[in-house]
């Protein structure tokens, strides 16, 4: 058994899962009302995607939200990682030395989305990464001066990890969007409803002017002997080109994190967590807010992070100054998703021996002998590996129709001891996680 000095038990009127600009925003409205909040990100700092690294810096709109986060007294856990809900009302994380026992009254999930990424010959390659991913790394020191970055897929945030990059001196040779001209037209005209949109879209057009954007193109292959070195594009399923790079930043929109809702037991259609007005799910006391219930931007995430944190604390009546602003985000994340719904040509983007699923080694022609994800999943152990079926999980669901299966914790991978802990606080179904805890 765990020796107990590195168990830290807290409780709390309102918890937060999620360090991003939902949860902060959640956890910042709870705690002006004066209830007792905790808030706890698997992130060495609060931000999360959109903001990373950004809480310290001194005039950032992260670090606006965090101060105030800071004045008010909520309880902050970073680097902690929630993996498992023990007993109702009580969740379990893990920190680099400790377990963390976090108890609540109301939970408000906000764990926000991940990158989409979609098999193709050579995406495994070393400098194959997600736009977003890439970013990210270049955020944490990843040095990309003077680099050439082929940025590819879908989405607005390849344009956001493309003007990061290049102001970060790398050279970025192309933008390839999948979706077509006429789609991303209807998105345009559908912008000018949206002031602050079209002030961030015409930013992005500055911060990238003289970068070709190809819309109706995608990357068939990457190509290299250790490591990346080139990408072939297909352009209006027409003409290929090849491209020399030494980065190809590549992912297709994002795909919701609804892997601790579903494990405790909320409602989730078309993978998206369901929410009333409040932000409530179906079950009693959990609410959700963020990229969770759609993806739909900085500012949809905000807006539903204030409403959840003031309905979880007993404010209903003042979450409903938010209601209207939060109506028209919405319009804006339903057009997000038709503009950016993927064409059905990716689906033959595998090869038989492409990867599909990179922490088990399954390949396309393995998983085409299956008709369900379970099958696929008992069969060939895909989406049985450290991820647990995150990257995999809706790669297949966009390639065969699979849907994944129930959830079971631990939503991540666990120490041994954390895994027997929890085994041990259940005590109902101890050996399932750990084999036992005697
Ligand atoms: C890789 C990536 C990069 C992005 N970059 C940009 C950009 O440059 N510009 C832009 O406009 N938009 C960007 N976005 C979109 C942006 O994140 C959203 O529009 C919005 O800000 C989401 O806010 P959120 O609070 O819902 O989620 P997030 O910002 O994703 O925050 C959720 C947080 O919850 C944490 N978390 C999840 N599960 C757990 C758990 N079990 N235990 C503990 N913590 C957990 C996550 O690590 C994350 O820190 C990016 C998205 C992704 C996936």
């Amino acid at each position: 058994m765990m020796s107990s000095e590195h168990v830290i038990k807290s409780e709390f009127d309102v918890l937060v899962v999620g360090g991003g600009p939902a949860g902060l925003a959640a956890a910042l409205r709870a705690a002006e009302c004066g209830v007792t909040v905790g808030i706890v990100d698997d992130n060495p700092a609060f931000g999360g995607q959109i903001w990373r690294g950004e809480s310290d810096k001194v005039s950032s709109d992260a670090a606006r939200w965090y101060s105030q986060l800071r004045a008010a007294g909520v309880q902050e856990f970073c680097g902690a990682r929630v993996f498992h809900q023990p007993e109702p009302g009580m969740l379990l994380a893990e920190g680099t030395n400790d377990l963390f026992e976090l108890s609540y009254r109301k939970l408000i999930v906000a764990t926000g989305a991940r990158e989409l990424f979609l098999p193709f010959p050579g995406w495994t390659l070393p400098n194959v990464m997600g736009a977003g991913g890439l970013q990210a790394m270049v955020k944490s020191g990843l040095p990309i001066a003077g680099k050439r970055v082929l940025v590819a897929g879908s989405g607005p945030l390849l344009l956001a990890a493309a003007a990061y990059l290049r102001q970060h001196g790398a050279e970025i040779p192309m933008i390839c969007e999948q979706s077509s001209r006429s789609s991303l037209a209807r998105f345009g005209l559908a912008l000018l409803r949206q002031p602050a949109k079209i002030r961030q879209g015409v930013s992005l057009h500055r911060q990238l002017s003289g970068i070709p954007f190809i819309s109706g193109c995608w990357a068939v292959e990457a190509r290299g002997l250790k490591a990346l070195e080139e990408v072939v594009i297909s352009h209006a399923n027409t003409q290929r080109k090849t491209i020399a790079c030494d980065y190809l930043a590549c992912g297709f929109h994002l795909v919701p994190n609804t892997e601790l809702a579903e494990l405790l037991g909320c409602r989730v259609r078309d993978n998206l967590v369901e929410v009333d007005d409040l932000q409530r799910t179906s079950m009693p006391g959990i609410f959700c807010a963020g990229e969770p219930t759609g993806i739909g931007g900085l500012e949809l995430a905000l807006v539903e992070g204030q409403i959840a944190g003031l309905a979880a604390s007993g404010h209903p009546e003042s979450a409903q100054a938010f209601f209207a602003e939060r109506k028209k985000l919405r319009s804006f994340a339903r057009t997000l998703e038709r503009t950016f719904a993927l064409r059905p040509e990716l689906r033959s983007l595998p090869r038989p021996e492409t990867m599909v699923c990179r922490c088990e080694d399954v390949v396309y022609s393995r998983l085409a002998q299956h008709s369900s994800w379970r099958a696929a999943k008992l069969q060939t152990r895909c989406g049985m590996g450290p991820c647990q079926g995150r990257v995999c999980g809706p790669a297949t669901g966009f390639l065969f129709g699979w849907s994944p299966d129930s959830v079971r914790p631990p939503i991540f991978p666990a120490r041994f001891e954390n895994l027997r802990a929890a085994a041990c606080k259940a005590e109902t179904e101890p050996s399932r996680l750990t084999g036992g805890c005697s």
